[in-house]
């Protein structure tokens, strides 16, 4: 599997450094508020994991998954949600835990969600920000890096489904992509 990635961008220890500072301000930001930390699966499950592992205050968790991709790298512009939140929103500070932020329409869509269900506050976390890509003006409040506007797999990322287990952020081979 390491054998497909063309180039590293995030080594496995340049993750743990930033996950842990991200993990440190929101030790702070949110003493004593309970946030609702929601992962969005799949892909933000080994960055969350890690995460909340950082976090200081006492904390719940709640996941979703939504599909707004296909098994390639375009977007389809469409968020289906395919598992819903079994936890109660309203009055709660959450956490929206993503892997990247590209076009915005997964995110913008989930922070209406969660307002119309009254939840006291939203606020984004997420590992990897696209600035490029964006087509929805939305804003995530705790990024971890900026990337090009470049398919990376890895940590979380899939690319149909694989990789996600891989400990580092990267570029796949473009073969990888003629062979499908
Ligand atoms: P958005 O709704 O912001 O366009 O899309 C966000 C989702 O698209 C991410 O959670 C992720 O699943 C997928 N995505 C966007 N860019 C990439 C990328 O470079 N690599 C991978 N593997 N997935 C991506
Ligand atoms: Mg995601
Ligand atoms: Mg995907």
């Amino acid at each position: 599997m390491k054998n497909d990635i063309e180039r590293v961008l995030f080594s496995q220890d340049e993750l743990a450094e930033k996950t842990r500072e991200l993990g440190k301000q929101l030790t702070g930001d949110y003493q004593d508020k309970n946030p609702l930390v929601v992962g969005i699966l799949k892909g933000a499950m080994p960055f969350l994991s890690d995460l909340v592992k950082e976090m200081d205050i006492y904390l719940e968790m709640d996941f979703m998954d939504v599909s707004s991709y296909g098994s390639g790298t375009v977007s389809s512009g469409e968020v289906k949600i395919v598992k819903d939140l079994n936890t109660t929103v309203e009055g709660r500070d959450l956490l929206l835990v993503e892997d990247i932020i590209d076009s915005g329409r997964t995110l913008n869509y989930l922070i209406d969600m969660f307002k119309y269900r009254k939840a006291r506050s939203v606020k984004i976390v997420t590992l990897l920000d696209k600035p490029e890509g964006r087509v929805v003006d939305i804003k995530a409040d705790y990024v971890g890096f900026l990337v090009p506007n470049e398919f990376v797999v890895g940590y979380g990322l899939d690319y149909a489904e694989r990789y996600r287990n891989l400990p580092y952020i990267g570029v796949l081979k473009p073969e990888i992509y003629e062979e499908k």
